[in-house]
C-alpha cells in the first residue's frame, strides 16, 4: 500500500490538490483543489473559456497536467495512461458525446463494458435507467438524434460501472425531455454512491441535483 492509499479517507473518490493543466506552453488551469465523496455531485460553473472542460480533461489525462495530488479512490493517477484511468472506474462523457456512429446503440453499450468486471450496471439496468434507448438498440449511432446520442454517451459511461463520472455539459442544447432522462439516470447513479463531476454554463442542473458548485474564472476557482 502506498503512503497515499494509507492516508486515504475511504469515502473520498476524487482528491485534487493544486492541479495545473496546460495546452502546450499555455497554462489553462491554475492550482485547482477539489475533493468529491461517494454519492456526491459537484458542478463546475463558469463562462466560456473559464476552464471547465479542461479540468475534466486533466482528470482524464487528456491534457498535460501536474499536481500535488490527483487521486482516484486513493490511487495516484498522475503517472497513468488515459486507458488505465478509465479502467480504474471513470466514466467520461465529453462535450462532443463520443459515441461510435457506425455501431448500433447496443454495440456502443457492449463496447463500453469491455474490460469491466462486475458491478451494478449492466445492459438491463442501464436501459431501465434510460428506457428511451430500449427502442433504439438496433439503430446505428448516426441514425439517432443528438439528444439520443447524448443519452447513449451517458449510458456508455454507466456501463463502465464507474466510481466517478465526468460529464461535460451533459444537457447543453438538448430537449427538456432528454435533460430530464439524463438527470434521472444520474440521480440513480448518485444514489448508488457514484461521485459526479459535471460542467455546465447554467445553474439549473446543479440546483436540481442539489450539487455543490465550484465556479471557475480564467482557470482558477473564484472565492
Ligand atoms: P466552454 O463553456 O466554452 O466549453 P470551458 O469553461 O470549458 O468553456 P475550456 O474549454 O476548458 O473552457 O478552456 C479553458 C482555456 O483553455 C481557454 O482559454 C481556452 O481558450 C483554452 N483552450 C481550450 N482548448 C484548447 C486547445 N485545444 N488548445 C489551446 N487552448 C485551448
Amino acid at each position: 500500500m502506498t503512503a497515499l492509499q494509507s492516508a486515504h479517507d475511504t469515502s473520498t473518490v476524487l482528491h485534487i490538490d493544486a492541479l495545473n493543466a496546460y495546452y502546450g506552453e499555455a497554462q489553462a488551469i491554475f492550482q485547482l483543489n477539489l475533493r468529491i465523496h461517494k454519492g456526491q455531485a459537484v458542478v463546475l460553473q463558469g463562462a466560456n473559456g473559464a476552464g471547465k472542460s479542461t479540468s475534466l480533461k486533466a482528470i482524464m489525462g487528456l491534457v498535460k497536467r501536474q499536481a500535488n495530488t490527483l487521486a482516484l479512490n486513493g490511487v495516484n493517477t498522475l503517472p497513468l495512461s488515459i486507458e488505465s484511468i478509465s479502467n480504474l472506474g471513470v466514466g467520461y462523457v465529453p462535450e462532443n458525446r463520443r459515441i461510435f456512429t457506425r455501431l448500433t446503440v447496443q454495440e456502443n453499450l457492449h463496447v463500453a463494458a469491455r474490460a469491466v468486471i462486475g458491478g451494478a450496471w449492466n445492459e438491463a439496468s442501464v436501459l431501465d435507467a434510460l428506457p428511451h434507448l430500449k427502442s433504439l438498440l438496433k439503430r446505428s449511432g448516426d441514425a439517432i438524434s443528438g439528444g439520443e446520442q447524448r443519452m447513449v454517451a451517458v449510458a456508455r459511461a454507466l456501463m463502465r460501472n464507474p466510481s466517478l463520472m465526468l460529464l461535460d455539459e451533459p444537457c447543453e442544447g438538448v430537449a427538456p425531455k432528454v435533460a430530464d432522462a439524463i438527470e434521472a439516470a444520474l440521480r440513480l447513479a448518485l444514489n448508488q454512491g457514484v461521485a459526479l463531476l459535471l460542467s455546465e454554463s447554467h445553474d439549473g442542473f446543479a440546483q436540481r441535483l442539489e450539487a455543490n458548485t465550484v465556479t471557475l474564472h480564467a482557470g482558477s476557482i473564484t472565492v
